[in-house]
């Protein structure tokens, strides 16, 4: 028997205002900072910078960063920002994805980040980024069955050669409801221009009305 398919359109019908939503509490809409590769020289200035905005974000640190400097990670946790894993040591993984051995090399890296995070936070990161991005139907299963969620990002291009005139706008550009920025805070380069070009996000947030919030707020 054919079953009839009944399309109803309703995309007109559902757009309602915000200001016009009943339940009293409304949210603001939100994007998220992210920033990887750290702790490092900058973070001490970033949480300044983020402290004064009152805006959250999200580290994603490395394991060989935090033993490194276990106190910034204290600190960066203690300001109430999401310390999220970045494995351990940023290898590359589109080699290493090839191997026969990539699950066990991912257990690995994961694990001893979060041990590293732990024990400077006491709190289990659940959120991972790998290094570079990368990303495989795999390396989706497996981020799975060790706990995690995979987290990658819809805007960023610090890394590039981009002239920093022109990369503050593409990230300003890139400043909407929803998005994830990228940018680094580590990753031995200086990163001075992550705090130049985070001030410049934040005044077209605020200029938008758009709250810079943790990703697992955003995720929610
Ligand atoms: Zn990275």
């Amino acid at each position: 028997m054919l079953k009839r398919i009944v399309f109803i359109a309703l995309a007109a019908l559902t757009a309602v205002p915000a200001a016009a939503q009943p339940d009293g509490e409304k949210q603001r809409p939100a994007f998220a900072l992210t920033y990887d590769d750290g702790p490092g020289a900058i973070t001490e200035d970033l949480l300044k910078l983020l402290e004064s905005r009152k805006a959250k974000a999200t580290f994603f640190m490395l394991g060989s960063a935090v033993r490194a400097n276990p106190e910034m990670t204290k600190k960066v946790h203690a300001a109430g920002h999401l310390i999220a894993n970045h494995t351990d040591a940023h290898r590359n993984w589109f080699r290493i994805g090839k191997g026969a051995d990539r699950e066990q090399v991912l257990a690995s890296e994961v694990k001893k980040a979060e041990e590293a995070i732990v024990k400077a936070t006491g709190e289990r990161p659940k959120i991972l980024r790998m290094p570079n991005g990368y990303t495989a139907p795999w390396l989706r299963e497996a981020v799975k069955k060790l706990g995690y969620r995979a987290a990658n990002w819809s805007y960023g291009s610090d890394w590039t050669k981009t002239p920093e005139d022109k990369m503050t706008a593409e990230y300003v550009k890139a400043v909407r409801a929803g998005n994830v920025l990228l940018l680094h805070d580590g990753g031995g380069r200086s990163r001075e221009k992550t705090l130049r070009i985070t001030a410049a996000i934040l005044d077209e947030a605020a200029r938008l009305g758009l709250e810079p919030v943790r990703l697992d707020v955003l995720l929610k």
